[in-house]
């Protein structure tokens, strides 16, 4: 009989210890529901990709003098540069330019190595396509305008975590004109100690 209420009693200690916790737990979950979601509702609002977001590549015909560079360094040579020798000039002639963007990893390789700089990283990252042959731009769709996140006026655009005022986690209702944590990079340059003016051979 004693060990009978002893398990009753042992059994009702832990039921109110069980209950104790999920109390406390239950507790803190609906703490958490007066909080206010940090969520971003894609796509009505987007964040700020970075100031070096690696995002599709930009492409200046122009300014492309059919080097290859951008070939070479590469990790799956990927740029097609299709280019002709023009024997009276006996210059290179570009016909073509085009970079798949369904292999391509947005390394940058491309972009740093390029001399003439006609290659750039935007900040672009909705490519999705139905057809894996479209997402392979050529010199017209690698030179068009990237869209911008801060220029679409159907989203609301916020900023990423480095970018907000100190001590805030949340870009909801962080204005414009709020300073963000850390420097610019215009002003980290600014703070540099500027180098001497280099003294002419006499
Ligand atoms: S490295 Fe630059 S200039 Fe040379 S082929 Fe590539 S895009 Fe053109
Ligand atoms: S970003 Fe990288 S993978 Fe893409 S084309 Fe340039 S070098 Fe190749």
């Amino acid at each position: 009989m004693f060990g009978f209420l002893k398990k009753v009693g042992d059994y009702t200690r832990d039921a109110v210890g069980a209950a104790n916790y999920m109390t406390q737990g239950l507790a803190v979950t609906f703490d958490h529901l007066r909080r206010r979601p940090i969520t971003v509702q894609y796509p009505y609002e987007k964040l700020i990709p970075s100031e070096r977001y690696r995002g599709r590549i930009h492409y200046e015909f122009d300014k492309c003098i059919a080097c290859e560079v951008c070939v070479r360094v590469c990790p799956i040579n990927l740029p097609v540069v299709d280019w002709v020798m023009n024997k009276a000039t006996k210059k290179k002639e570009l016909r073509n330019y085009s970079i798949d963007f369904g292999a391509c990893i947005f390394c940058g390789n491309c972009v740093e190595y390029c001399p003439t700089n006609c290659l750039s990283m935007t900040e672009e990252y909705e490519l999705a396509a139905f057809d894996r042959h479209s997402l392979n731009y050529d010199n017209i769709a690698l030179g068009r305008l990237p869209t911008s996140v801060t220029s679409d006026p159907a989203v609301v655009p916020l900023r990423e975590l480095a970018y907000l005022p100190k001590g805030v986690m949340d870009p909801h209702g962080v204005l414009d004109t709020d300073p963000r944590v850390g420097k610019l990079p215009s002003q980290v340059l600014d703070s540099l100690p500027k180098a001497a003016p280099e003294e002419t051979a006499p």
